[in-house]
């Protein structure tokens, strides 16, 4: 694509500083200068709708959350091994929000990655297993254990011979089917192929929306024999909700209370501190009980008191502004509208998700719902050009993924819907 020699000189220089490992997102990359609530403003001071960032969840810059991190940044930033009350008040409030299970520790790390990587080592100690079951498409994170368990960063790294995978349920491609009953199935099969391998199961971990398997979160409850089948087992059920936590599925703060079960482990990262780096876990005391013996835990910036404050800040405004709630209505206005250009586009195969979540599955035919993954990223390119920011997941990369900030209005809300209007018939008339 023509991005202008401006931002073509600056690609290239990222290129030759920061090596290739590095992606960007867009055909015309975005240079980004600053944020206010759902916006982004570029450096040419065009401005772009944010319906894809699911760090600052609350906007960005959110006052309330700058207004805590710079007391808290101009009084005191130290860690973890001195007396401090608001990592204490963070704990309370967190434990608060999961009544009814056995959580009762806060454990805090600085990404979701290693707040993953702690899961997996404490269920190693608690099991005396190594067995590992996601799902096909999952992420879980980038440290080397993780990575050995997300099966979405593709062939290029291995998954562990310890890991075995299980399809995310999808009721548009198995409709009738028992969903709840299949995943079951999935997943005791998985644990007796681990047995037969002599690996001995530590964990079943999964995103309680499966965002990246395509965002499929219903229907609500069908993780409960999944997570009997793991626990009869010897292994534990740890929820990652480092995509659907903080509220984002519109009534519960937490995925997994959509589906009445109660994990040894919850994991927790992104929308945290509103962009401060703060992730962590609740984990109850039968499962770090061991582990806690026999090592101690340290994490030099983890648990550090200005993302402390940044993360308590969160919680405030979450209630605050009841933004669970408005979730819920706003994403539902959503989706529904999307729904509606369903009836007009064959390509929009299915439209789904919960709250301030929707993913549009992008079909080349509604009939044989076969992936269109090359128009999903035409139709993420344009949106892109007209200043509405998505992404796309899923295995055939052909599930449009809208994740705005939990504050969207409703005026955003129909910019969203015009604009996925206007890129399909773009798309489609070969634009
Ligand atoms: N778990 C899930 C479900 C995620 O989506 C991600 C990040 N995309 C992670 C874990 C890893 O979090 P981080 O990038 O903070 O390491």
């Amino acid at each position: 694509a023509d991005v202008g020699a401006e931002t073509a000189a600056t690609i290239a220089r990222r290129d030759r500083l920061l090596g290739p490992a590095y992606r960007l997102m867009y055909e015309r990359p975005l240079h980004i200068v600053k944020g206010e609530g759902a916006w982004l403003i570029a450096s040419d001071g065009r401005r772009f709708l944010d319906t894809y960032n699911n760090v600052t969840s609350l906007g960005h810059c959110h006052p309330r959350v700058v207004e805590a991190i710079t007391r808290q940044v101009a009084t005191l930033a130290t860690n973890t091994r001195y007396l401090h009350d608001t990592i204490l008040e963070l704990a309370e409030r967190l434990l608060a929000t999961v009544p009814g299970t056995d959580l009762a520790h806060l454990m805090l790390t600085c990404t979701g990655s290693e707040a993953n990587d702690l899961a997996y080592r404490i269920a190693k100690v608690r099991t005396g297993g190594t067995g590992i079951i996601v799902t096909e498409t999952a992420y879980h994170g980038f440290t080397d254990a993780v990575s050995q368990f997300s099966p979405s960063l593709g062939v290029s790294v291995d998954l562990g011979a310890h890991v075995r995978l299980v399809p995310a349920p999808s009721a548009y491609h198995a409709e009738g089917a028992d969903l709840a009953d299949r995943f079951t199935r999935d997943v005791e099969a998985a644990i007796a192929d681990l047995k037969r391998h002599g690996i001995k199961p530590a964990m079943l971990i999964v995103d309680s929306v499966f965002t990246s398997d395509g965002i499929l979160p219903d229907p609500a409850g069908f993780l409960k024999g999944a997570v009997a089948a793991i626990r009869d087992a010897g292994g534990l059920f740890i929820a990652d909700e480092v995509q659907p936590g903080f509220g984002r599925t519109g009534k519960h703060m937490w995925g997994f209370q959509r589906h009445g079960v109660a994990p040894d482990i919850v994991t927790m990262g992104k929308p945290m501190g509103n962009g401060q780096p703060i992730a962590g876990l609740l984990v109850t005391q039968d499962a770090v009980a061991q582990f806690g013996r026999d090592s101690r835990y340290f994490n030099t910036f983890a648990g550090n008191t200005v993302s402390c404050a940044a993360a308590v800040a969160v919680l405030d405004a979450i209630e605050a502004e009841g933004l669970i709630a408005h979730a819920a209505t706003t994403g539902k206005a959503l989706r529904d509208g999307i729904a509606a250009l369903g009836r007009r586009h064959d390509a929009i195969g299915d439209v789904r998700g919960i709250g301030m979540f929707v993913g549009v599955e992008i079909v080349s035919d509604p009939a044989t719902r076969a992936p269109d993954r090359a128009l999903t990223s035409r139709i993420v390119n344009l949106l892109s050009d007209k200043g509405i920011l998505i992404s796309a997941c899923a295995k055939g990369h052909n599930v449009l993924k809208i994740r705005p900030p939990l504050v969207l209005n409703g005026e955003q809300v129909d910019m969203v819907v015009r604009g996925l209007d206007e890129s399909l018939s773009e798309a489609m008339a070969g634009g």
